[in-house]
């Protein structure tokens, strides 16, 4: 201690990360003051109904601008709040803020949108996961019929017995359960009717491979109808062009979703899009 000049050795760590600390050490640090400096925002990606071409749902995606980095991508930074723990705030932040935000798009007469949100590894696997959600749902008043949870196969695979429940428990307060990037994870499929899901979005990218892979084509194909056979919806993630759309389209996917439709856009950038589709949507 007094070699140290009574600085103990978590703030000595914490200095030589900041002096000569790596990229990512440095956004570990940045990204504890990230919340309250009010530099973490959220996207949101349309969602197209295949048959109808209406906008039925969008997918809430975080950001992340820093004074010195920049725009930092979601794909950098959740793994350090996952490391961290810093995930846990961030994700009830982004959880509440995607309920007052569906409140707003529902008020602008948009009352029939849905909205996806991408659940993190940690939090979900907290004890307390369930009631945090339902503390945010009572604090925004939040219309829990229209919110889809997404999660990955990783996620629910380690501990089936404790999941089933965590599940069955988050249904029962209304939402509409979703598997993300699915066919990267687990080559079991026995979850799929274990579990209460409704959705499958399947992993953007086999949807690349769509318009050059054979076998891409045939995976997707296998997909939807194991999906439906098992009552499941189906998301294409990814989607770039009208080839893609096309097969799709064929093989009765539900929704799709990718920049061919749109970017993910701010909300203000949303509700024009939405205008500009206007005749489509479900209103
Ligand atoms: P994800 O949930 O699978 O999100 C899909 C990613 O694919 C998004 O990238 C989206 O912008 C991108 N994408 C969608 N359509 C297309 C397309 O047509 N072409 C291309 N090239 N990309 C497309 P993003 O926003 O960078 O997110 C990456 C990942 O970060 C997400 O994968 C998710 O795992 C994580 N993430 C993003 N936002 C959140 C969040 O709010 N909470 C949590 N826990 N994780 C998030
Ligand atoms: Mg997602
Ligand atoms: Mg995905
Ligand atoms: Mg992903």
């Amino acid at each position: 201690e007094a070699k140290n000049g009574g600085r103990n050795q978590l703030e000595l760590y914490h200095e030589k990360m900041h002096h000569n600390g790596s990229r990512q050490m440095k956004l570990a640090t940045f990204l504890r003051k990230a919340i309250e400096k009010n530099e973490l925002f959220l996207v949101y990606h349309p969602i197209v109904d295949v048959q109808t071409n209406k906008i039925i749902s969008v997918e809430a995606l975080v950001r992340w601008k820093q004074d010195q980095f920049g725009l930092i991508p979601p794909s950098e930074f959740i793994p350090i709040a996952e490391e961290s723990g810093l995930i846990i705030p961030i994700s009830e932040w982004i959880i509440q803020k995607a309920c007052e935000d569906l409140q707003t798009i529902h008020l602008q007469g948009y009352s029939n949108l849905r909205m996806s949100i991408n659940i993190s590894a940690l939090h979900f696997s907290q004890e307390y996961f369930v009631k945090s959600i339902n503390d945010i749902f009572q604090k925004t008043n939040a219309n829990t019929n229209y919110i889809d949870f997404e999660l990955t196969e990783s996620m629910i695979m380690p501990n089936a017995h404790e999941t089933v429940n965590k599940l069955v428990k988050l249904k029962k307060l209304g939402v509409k359960l979703l598997i993300d990037d699915f066919g990267t994870g687990y080559s079991s499929l026995s979850y799929l009717n274990r579990f209460p899901l409704d959705i499958l979005k399947i992993d953007q990218s086999f949807i690349n491979g769509l318009s050059s892979y054979e076998d891409d084509c045939s995976i997707v194909e296998a997909i939807i109808t194991m999906a439906h056979r098992l009552h499941l919806k189906v998301v294409a993630e990814g989607v770039e062009n009208k080839k893609q759309l096309n097969f799709l389209q064929n093989e009765k996917c539900d929704y799709i979703q990718g920049y061919y439709i749109s970017k993910p856009l701010p909300i203000h950038e949303l509700l024009s899009f939405f205008t500009s589709w206007e005749t489509e949507i479900i209103k």
